[in-house]
């Protein structure tokens, strides 16, 4: 469902895009859509321009990676980052923000975490979100073996971080996209429309 536009904070529409090179962005635009705001997939750096916000889907971070250097879009990103644009990665995503990678936030993420014999498994999570634990998705997920000061770790399995959130970037290593619980990406989209307001 497209829908018609929602007016954002501002008036006007918000526009969200989804890095689209590899991986499940599709199901990350159906949410998004769900939830009234613009979607535009991102290839390259051009495609940025005039978002309010990013996503950064789940998928084969190595191919991500690839792609970005393909692409030249990690400058482009950190420019995004540093214009104040909520950046949200989910699993790969997560990985692609990590300090190892584009560091966009102080974490140190660990590819494939819960091990071969655990790759895929489904469990409720408290992230502190009104209406109780979200029924999280893992798959070959990384988890947040290290993190800054500033970094709030927003749920644990097993004592280690899968979600976390530093300034305007919001970090999961589960899939918020599949299922129909559309809270995580409300929260990214509640930050998309302050950091809209502040800049007005
Ligand atoms: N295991 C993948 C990686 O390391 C991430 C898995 C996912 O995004 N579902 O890139």
């Amino acid at each position: 469902m497209s829908g018609l536009p929602s007016p954002g904070a501002t008036g006007e529409q918000i526009s969200v895009g989804v890095l689209a090179l590899q991986g499940d962005f599709e199901a990350h635009r159906a949410v998004l859509e769900r939830l009234g705001v613009s979607v535009r997939e991102v290839r390259v750096p051009a495609d940025l321009e005039r978002l309010d916000g990013l996503v950064i889907p789940g998928g084969e971070s190595t191919t991500i990676t690839l792609g970005i250097e393909r692409e030249s879009l990690a400058e482009p990103l950190r420019a995004f980052h540093r214009a104040g644009k909520p950046i949200f990665g989910t699993c790969a995503g997560l990985i692609m923000l990590d300090r190892d990678h584009l560091g966009l936030i102080d974490i140190r993420a660990e590819r494939n975490a819960f091990g071969r014999q655990v790759r895929s498994f489904e469990a409720p999570l408290e992230i502190g979100l009104a209406g109780g634990p979200v029924e999280a998705i893992f798959i070959r997920a990384p988890w947040i073996a290290e993190h800054g000061p500033n970094v709030e770790i927003l749920g644990q399995v097993d004592g280690h971080g899968v979600a976390a959130r530093e300034g305007s970037v919001l970090v999961v290593a589960f899939h918020p996209e599949l299922g129909d619980d559309d809270r995580v990406h409300a929260l990214f989209l509640q930050g998309v429309r302050d950091a809209r307001l502040a800049a007005a």
